[in-house]
């Protein structure tokens, strides 16, 4: 099943890129592995993922110390959930990018592990394009003046935006509900530093993400559960 997902969502992806004149090869597949057994890990690595997103630490921490034998250096891990400030020393020495930075507090919390272990760490910021109440991240307002005090951070480095479209949309419809916010995303980047990669897209409406203009696209169900 899981073979069929991948290969399936390859098609899905070189498609969408078609209809865009991209490069499928550009897109970054992150292979979301939350609530996922080791051995379902372990197939979707055979099949050639090679970037893992996790979204708690407890969790990641155990499946990063059994993975690593599995396939050395070559993963990439991705933090893409909410990350407490008591946990940022875990996450800087096993993520490679952080999605979901969310507050400069946060941010400066982040610089400060990352310069303890002589580390560069990659981040994203995290954006409000909603205005659900339950989604964390830097609201468009704020988010020029976030990024000119983060830039000042000497530990990390600011590789672009992500964002979560709202929850709630008939499933029909969920693809195309969230592309005014995978839009504004994209225009945010734009006027900030057009060399920024964009995290936006989940399997129900990556196609829509990537004809927006992701760069990295987070999918769980679409790779491990029944289509
Ligand atoms: C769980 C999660 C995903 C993957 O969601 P699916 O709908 O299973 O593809 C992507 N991004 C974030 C931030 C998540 O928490």
């Amino acid at each position: 099943m899981i073979a069929e997902n991948i290969q399936r969502i390859g098609e899905r992806i070189s498609a969408s890129c078609l209809s865009i004149k991209r490069n499928p090869a550009e897109i970054i597949l992150v292979c979301v592995a939350k609530g996922r057994s080791i051995a379902e890990i372990k197939e979707a690595l055979s099949l050639g993922v090679k970037d893992i997103g996790e979204n708690k630490i407890q969790e990641a921490l155990l499946k990063y110390n059994l993975m690593r034998q599995e396939a050395g250096d070559r993963l990439k891990w991705h933090m893409i959930g909410h990350l407490q400030r008591n946990k940022v020393k875990d996450a800087v020495k096993l993520f490679d990018l952080i999605h979901s930075v969310d507050s400069l507090l946060l941010a400066q919390e982040i610089d400060q592990e990352a310069g303890k272990i002589g580390k560069l760490q990659d981040i994203l910021l995290e954006v409000k394009t909603s205005p659900e109440a339950t989604k964390s991240g830097f609201v468009p307002q704020e988010l020029g003046r976030a990024v000119e005090l983060i830039s000042g951070l000497t530990n990390l480095k600011v590789k672009g935006l992500m964002t979560i479209a709202p929850l709630g949309a008939p499933l029909e419809q969920v693809a195309e509900s969230a592309r005014p916010y995978f839009r504004k995303l994209r225009q945010l980047r734009d006027d900030l530093d057009k060399k920024w990669l964009l995290s936006m897209g989940m399997s129900d409406d990556f196609e829509v993400a990537i004809e927006e203009g992701a760069d990295l696209i987070r999918l769980g169900r679409a790779i491990f559960s029944r289509q």
